[in-house]
C-alpha cells in the first residue's frame, strides 16, 4: 500500500492525530500564549492580562453544509475555521486559539485530511490562531466538524448587536451575494453557460473560500461603530436580528446594495434575492453614527476592505422593529424578514 491510499482505518486515531498536527504550520500548532497544546488531555492559554474571552463554535455537516463533489479539501479546511473567525471578527475581538473535533467514517483518505489541515492552517496562520486541539469521533452518516474557537478583547471592549441608534448609518462590508451565487453555479449542470463565464471561479470562490474580516471588525471597533454582526443568513435575515437587539427600525435602499457586477450580469431575474436572501456571505453588517463614518470608509478601503453604507437605523415606533427597503423604483415597502433556516420555521 502506497501513502496515496493510507485511510483514516489504516493508521488509526493516534496515528491521525500525529500526521494532521504535522500538516499545520509550527506557528499555528505552538504559540507563546498557548502553554499547552496538542499532546495533553486539555490546552491551556493564558490571555492578555485584563482582556476578556470570546468564544464561539460551528459545525459544517456533510450534505448540509458542503458536498465533496463541489469543494475540495484545503478549501473545507478554510471554511469550518472561516466561520468560526467570522463570528470572533463580528465581536471586534482578536482571534487566538481554535480546538476542531472530526467525525470521520473511516474510509477517507489520510492525505486529504492533511489537505484540509493544511488549508485550516493557513488561515489560522494568516489569523495569529493556535489550533489547540480536537477530537476525533466515528461518525458513520458523513462528516461532521465542530471548531470551538477562543479569541479576546481589543481593550475590554466588544461590538453587539444592541447598540444600534437612531440615526446611525447601516453599513455593509465588501458586497454580497457572491456566496449565494456562487452555490447556484455549483448546482448547475456542467454544460451551462455560467459554469463557463470568466466570472464564476470568483463567485464559486467567495462560496467555498470566504475570508473573514478580522480587521476590518477591528477598524469598526476602534472608530466607533455602535454595533455590528456576521452575514451568514443574508441581510433580510440578519438586519432584522441587530433592529431586534437595539430596539430599532430601520429602511435601507436596494440601489445601493453592494452587488458584484458578475453577480448581476449571471443572475439578472435573482441578484436581488441572492443579496438579501442567499447567505454566507461571511461580510460584516455594522451600524455607525454618521460622524464616525469617514473614518471607518477611510481606515477600511487603507485595508483593502470597502464599506457601503446602504441605509439608516430609525426611532422604533411600536412594539416591534420594522424594516422597510426603497427599491429600484424609489417605493418604500417592507422588506419581510427571511433567513436561511435550517428547520425551515418562519
Ligand atoms: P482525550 O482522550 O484525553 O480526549 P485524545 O486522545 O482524544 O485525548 O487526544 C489527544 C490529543 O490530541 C489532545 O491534546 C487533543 O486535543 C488532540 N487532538 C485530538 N483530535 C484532534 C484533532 N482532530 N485535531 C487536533 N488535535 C486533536
Ligand atoms: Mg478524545
Amino acid at each position: 500500500m502506497t501513502d496515496a491510499d493510507l485511510t483514516v482505518r489504516d493508521i488509526g486515531e493516534f496515528g491521525l492525530i500525529d500526521r494532521l498536527s504535522a500538516a499545520l504550520p509550527p506557528d499555528v500548532r505552538t504559540a507563546s500564549d498557548v502553554h499547552v497544546g496538542i499532546g495533553d488531555d486539555a490546552a491551556v492559554w493564558r490571555p492578555d492580562a485584563g482582556e476578556d474571552v470570546v468564544i464561539t463554535t460551528d459545525s459544517l455537516v456533510e450534505g448540509i453544509h458542503f458536498r465533496l463533489d463541489w469543494t475540495d479539501w484545503e478549501s473545507l479546511g478554510h471554511k469550518i475555521l472561516a466561520v468560526n473567525v467570522s463570528d470572533l471578527a463580528a465581536m471586534g475581538a482578536a482571534p487566538k486559539l481554535a480546538v476542531l473535533t472530526l467525525g470521520l467514517r473511516g474510509d477517507e483518505l489520510v492525505r486529504d485530511l492533511e489537505a484540509l489541515y493544511r488549508g485550516l492552517g493557513d488561515l489560522a496562520r494568516r489569523s495569529s490562531m493556535t489550533l489547540a486541539g480536537g477530537d476525533i469521533v466515528r461518525s458513520p452518516h458523513g462528516l461532521t466538524f465542530h471548531v470551538t474557537a477562543l479569541g479576546q478583547t481589543r481593550q475590554q471592549r466588544t461590538l453587539m448587536r444592541s447598540g444600534a441608534y437612531s440615526g446611525d448609518l447601516i453599513g455593509v462590508t465588501g458586497t454580497i451575494g457572491a456566496s449565494a451565487a456562487g452555490l447556484r453555479l455549483l448546482a448547475l449542470e456542467d454544460d451551462d453557460a455560467r459554469r463557463t463565464a470568466a466570472t464564476a471561479d470568483l463567485l464559486i470562490a467567495a462560496h467555498l473560500r470566504p475570508e473573514p474580516r478580522v480587521a476590518l471588525g477591528e477598524v469598526l471597533l476602534e472608530r466607533g461603530a455602535t454595533s455590528a454582526m456576521d452575514l451568514s443568513d443574508g441581510l433580510a435575515g440578519d438586519l432584522p436580528k441587530i433592529l431586534t437587539a437595539s430596539g430599532v427600525s430601520a429602511w435601507i435602499d436596494e440601489r445601493r446594495l453592494p452587488v458584484a457586477a458578475a453577480v448581476r450580469a449571471l443572475f439578472p431575474n435573482e441578484w436581488r434575492e441572492l443579496a438579501l436572501r442567499g447567505g454566507e456571505d461571511y461580510e460584516l453588517l455594522f451600524t455607525a453614527p454618521p460622524r464616525a463614518w469617514d473614518a471607518i470608509a477611510s481606515e477600511a478601503s487603507a485595508i483593502g476592505g470597502p464599506v457601503t453604507a446602504i441605509g439608516e437605523i430609525l426611532l422604533r415606533a411600536g412594539t416591534a422593529s420594522t424594516l422597510e427597503i426603497i427599491d429600484a423604483q424609489g417605493a418604500r415597502r417592507p422588506l419581510l424578514p427571511g433567513a436561511f433556516d435550517h428547520f425551515g420555521g418562519a
